[in-house]
């Protein structure tokens, strides 16, 4: 086997929220379950003046904070020697001399470049990695959402980064797809002949996909108010779980093959109409109410929101899949912040048996259903019926809980560091393409300006609450409820 060469990981706003709170933890663990190569190095950047220490001791405070009892001192010392820092502005070419001074130091290094920043900083920092020789034809570019803001930004975006990256160096980050439970419904559908024949428009009869958060906007509101959960969740994290329960079988794991069945489905949406965005989306906005049993305030008190703010942070759609599998199953995605419990979860709603011989008419609230929860815990619930202990035949649901901690003992890698693994080994297939991205923009678009037009508010909801009355009124409307309401 060829030794792998080292890595250089550089983290673009490698002092931010998000290399604290997930990138170092993320690597921190990696690099005490030996996962990192021993030449590993990971290199901060951002404008503020810090010094290797510097750098190590601040993303040592953060450590301690957000990896709690993870946090072990002596792993962490020989992590902090794989971290050092350079001072660079992205928008000032001539400040790329630091970094470049580091990397040149092993120039057969493998270069990751994470860019943990805004968005708007993208181009510049390729531009100017490029100007500065840092780009190898292997070197490559993790990007983080939000990559856009509608279909013409993203394209923007993806021709800058393009100029400088080959579509097969750039990594699109959507870490649902890194979570365990998604890739274990993958492995479930096509690493077992049972689910298979079931998968299809006969045997289900609804698939319900629900992101919901028990938080406000947090500290985000301004951020989050140019934002709304449409362009937030829906179109990258929503949407790829629907791919993922959707999509054909692959002819491979390659990366290619999955993508390319991803955007089929992606391309086989059926398009909202202005009559569609009116009887088959719900947008919401919540009001002062109670989470965790604390009041909370509504989002309009929120600060950095505008006062006559129309954001949406509430949304629920009817979705359509115009293929022979799918023709007529409805699947309904959910997505809200300030909801009643923090879940994430896919739900496949299976047809009830055609003709029930216990005396009971049969109910869709016996039939099967397959619970993927990605959180709070990660599990795979399997709802079935089975007879009641006793002297009659009495049915009872019961849930079979697919208990992967228990059946493999070793400790299950965050999405994160998962994806991390795979930007480092090169495997592309849990990233999303471009292709896949603008299809999803092009059919979310439609839909928020629809909303736009209405001139309509979004309509209110309690905090700590499951969003407004109407996302109830989504899937009653076909005799169904959302899982909760079972
Ligand atoms: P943040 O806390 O505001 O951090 C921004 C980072 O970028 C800082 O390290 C900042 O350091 C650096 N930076 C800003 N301007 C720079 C410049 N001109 N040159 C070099 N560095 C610069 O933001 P964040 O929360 O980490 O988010 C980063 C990106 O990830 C955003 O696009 C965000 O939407 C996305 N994201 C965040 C999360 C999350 O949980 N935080 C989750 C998903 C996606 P200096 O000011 O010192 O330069």
């Amino acid at each position: 086997m060829a030794t792998p060469r080292p890595l250089d990981l550089v983290i673009f706003g490698g002092t931010g929220d998000l290399a604290m709170r997930k990138l170092l933890p993320a690597l921190y663990h990696l690099h005490c379950d030996a996962l990192l190569t021993p030449e590993a190095r990971i290199i901060g950047v951002a404008r503020d003046s810090l010094d290797d220490d510097g750098y190590r001791a601040f993303s040592r405070e953060q450590a301690q904070r957000f990896l709690g009892r993870d946090f072990r001192a002596d792993d962490w010392q020989t992590f902090a020697d794989r971290l050092a820092y350079a001072q660079v502005d992205a928008l000032q070419a001539d400040s790329f001399g630091t970094l470049a001074e580091r990397l040149g130091q092993r120039p057969e290094g493998q270069r990751v470049f994470y860019l943990s920043t805004a968005p708007s900083l993208f181009s510049a920092i390729c531009r100017h990695l490029e100007t500065a020789r840092l780009v190898a034809p292997d070197s490559r570019v993790v990007l983080e959402k939000p990559l856009g803001h509608d279909l013409a930004s993203s394209r923007q975006i993806n021709d800058e980064v393009g100029r400088h990256f080959g579509e097969e160096q750039i990594y699109r980050i959507d870490h649902y797809l890194g979570k365990e439970p998604v890739q274990n419904l993958l492995a479930l559908r096509f690493g077992n002949a049972l689910f298979e024949p079931l998968w299809r428009r006969e045997w289900v009869r609804d698939v319900q996909i629900t992101v919901a958060e028990q938080v406000g906007v947090e500290s985000r509101g301004d951020f989050y108010d140019r934002v709304g959960a449409m362009r937030d969740m829906v179109q990258n994290h929503l949407l790829q779980l629907l791919c993922i329960v959707a999509m054909e079988p692959p002819a491979s794991i390659n990366p290619d093959a999955v993508r390319d069945e991803k955007l089929k489905i992606l391309r086989a949406l059926r398009p909202f109409t202005t009559a569609d965005v009116a009887t088959r989306s719900v947008r919401g906005q919540y009001r002062a109410g109670a989470s965790s049993g604390q009041p909370v305030p509504g989002y309009l008190e929120e600060p950095g929101i505008a006062r006559d703010s129309h954001t949406e942070t509430f949304v629920a759609l009817k979705a359509k899949i115009n293929t022979w599998r799918w023709a007529g199953v409805p699947f309904f995605l959910r997505t809200g912040k300030r909801m009643q419990e923090k879940v994430a979860e896919i739900v496949i709603n299976f047809r009830s048996v055609p003709h029930s011989i216990f005396g009971v008419p049969s109910s869709p609230i016996h039939a099967n259903r397959m619970v993927i929860r990605m959180q709070p815990e990660e599990t795979v619930d399997l709802h079935l019926l089975a007879k009641q202990p006793g002297d009659v035949m009495q049915l009872h649901p019961v849930r079979l809980n697919l208990d992967f901690a228990e059946a493999f003992r070793s400790r299950r890698l965050e999405a994160y560091e998962r994806l991390l693994m795979d930007v480092m080994r090169g495997n592309l297939t849990l990233f999303v393409r471009r292709d896949e991205q603008e299809a999803a923009w092009r059919w979310v678009e439609p839909i928020i300006e629809g909303w736009e037009q209405s001139g309509e508010r979004p309509k209110p909801y309690t905090a700590g609450t499951w969003g407004p009355s109407a996302s109830s009124a989504l899937p009653s409307r076909d005799g169904l409820c959302w899982h909760e309401e079972i």
